[in-house]
């Protein structure tokens, strides 16, 4: 895995490569919107993948975080690193994630809140899941299909 030194944020660094950026820039970059944390299901013949509403057990709506930080590889085998972001990595990400669209080089979208300066238009355009999903504590894998959910933008 790439390390990263913590370092300053410099001006304008999300339109960096993502390799040059330093610790503190690719934490920055996160826009917190917690989709990366749905479940997903990926059609074995197609190999397309669908998002479902169904959320992992330790993400907190409240604060749209990680309550498992730390140890999260270790406590959900599937969750995304984004820190080894790659094509295999970036299918999974979704269209709008700030990591993928930059491992596209594609720029960021204008509600992101580095570019807005805050997360109200992020909020207002619907990317946030933070109150429309639902635990994976409270639906069998098997009934992830109910739950598929299309992206509206981009
Ligand atoms: S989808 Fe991307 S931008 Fe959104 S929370 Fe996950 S890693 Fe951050
Ligand atoms: S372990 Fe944390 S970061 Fe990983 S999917 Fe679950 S809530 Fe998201």
């Amino acid at each position: 895995m790439k390390t990263r030194q913590s370092n300053a944020l410099r001006d304008n660094f999300w339109e960096l490569p993502l390799g040059e950026l330093n610790q503190q820039e690719w934490e920055q970059l996160c826009d917190g919107c917690g989709r990366c944390c749905l479940k997903k299901l990926s059609d074995e013949e197609t190999e397309e993948i669908t998002w479902t509403r169904v959320i992992c057990r330790f993400f907190i709506e409240e604060s749209s975080r990680c309550s498992c930080y730390s140890q999260r590889t270790e406590l959900v085998p599937e969750c995304l690193n984004v820190g080894q972001m790659d094509i295999g990595a970036a299918k999974w990400m979704p269209p709008s994630c700030a990591y993928r669209l930059r491992f596209e080089g594609k720029p960021l979208h204008d509600w992101h809140p580095l570019i807005a300066g805050s997360r109200v238009k992020m909020e207002q355009a619907g990317i946030s899941v933070a109150g429309k999903v639902i635990s994976e504590e409270y639906v069998h894998p098997d009934g992830y299909q109910e739950h598929v959910i299309r992206w509206v933008e981009t």
